[in-house]
């Protein structure tokens, strides 16, 4: 299973990466989940990341792509990417490298929401910075308040999900990452699943979407 997840921030993605990584092993490929790891270790490209998301814009694609490329030589498996490719540069170099490893994209799946929910799912956001996890202050709460229910680890709100720089995110998406639908259309593997369902609505939509085989369905 080899996906990509394209839609604003807020949509659901991470959430529904974790769902198929652990039904159907595709890793979770975040590169925003990466560009944070490298922040709290502090390394340069961490240091080099740290502007750009704080303020909500997209790190320079040349930095993504390398990060991508050293990605998929760990990959032996399937793999869902969520958050990338962000641009039209982005996807053309994802191709490209695709291309070189003779691997092919099973499907594009494209989450459509709306701006009201998008802002108000990243404002309620929580999250568990060691595994990615996150939860919903609104619609799926912790147990605990502020703590993971998995690992009981604490679950913080990230800086970039305040409502400042929310509608900036929501802008950027809009204006670089949108065209990527027509991208992915015009090359046939575009599917299209309605991410204002709740969670489990939605994961049923994809796996139905996507052509998974219906004994592997099952097994999941
Ligand atoms: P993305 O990875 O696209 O930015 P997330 O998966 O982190 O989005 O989800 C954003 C927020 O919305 C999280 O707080 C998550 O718990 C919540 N969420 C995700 N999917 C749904 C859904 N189908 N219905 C309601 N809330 C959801
Ligand atoms: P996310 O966790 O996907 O919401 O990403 C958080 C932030 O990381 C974004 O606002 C960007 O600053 C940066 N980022 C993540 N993925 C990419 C990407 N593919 N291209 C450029 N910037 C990215």
């Amino acid at each position: 299973m080899r996906l990509v997840f394209l839609g604003p921030p807020g949509a659901g993605k991470g959430t529904q990466a974790q769902i198929l990584q652990q039904r159907f092993g595709a890793k979770q490929v975040s590169t925003g989940d990466i560009l944070r790891e490298n922040r709290a270790q502090g390394t340069e490209l961490g240091k080099l990341a740290q502007s750009y998301m704080s303020s909500g814009a997209l790190v320079p694609d040349e930095v993504i792509i390398k990060m991508i490329d050293a990605e998929l030589d760990k990959l032996s498996g399937g793999f869902v990417m969520d958050g990338f490719p962000r641009t039209v540069a982005q996807a053309e170099a994802f191709d490209c490298l695709l291309d070189g490893k003779n691997l092919q994209l099973d499907a594009v799946v494209l989450f459509n929401a709306d701006r009201e929910t998008l802002i108000a799912r990243l404002t309620g956001r929580w999250t568990n910075p060691r595994t990615g996890r996150t939860y919903n202050a609104a619609t799926n709460p912790p147990r605990v308040a502020g703590i993971d229910d998995d690992d009981g680890g604490p679950l913080v709100q990230r800086e970039d999900d305040k409502l400042e720089t929310v509608g900036k995110r929501l802008d950027v998406y809009e204006k670089q990452t949108a065209p990527l639908v027509e991208y992915y259309r015009r090359s046939g593997k575009l599917v299209e699943v309605d991410a204002l369902a709740p969670v489990d609505a939605v994961t049923k939509e994809i796996v139905a979407k996507i052509g998974v085989p219906v004994e592997q369905r099952a097994a999941g």
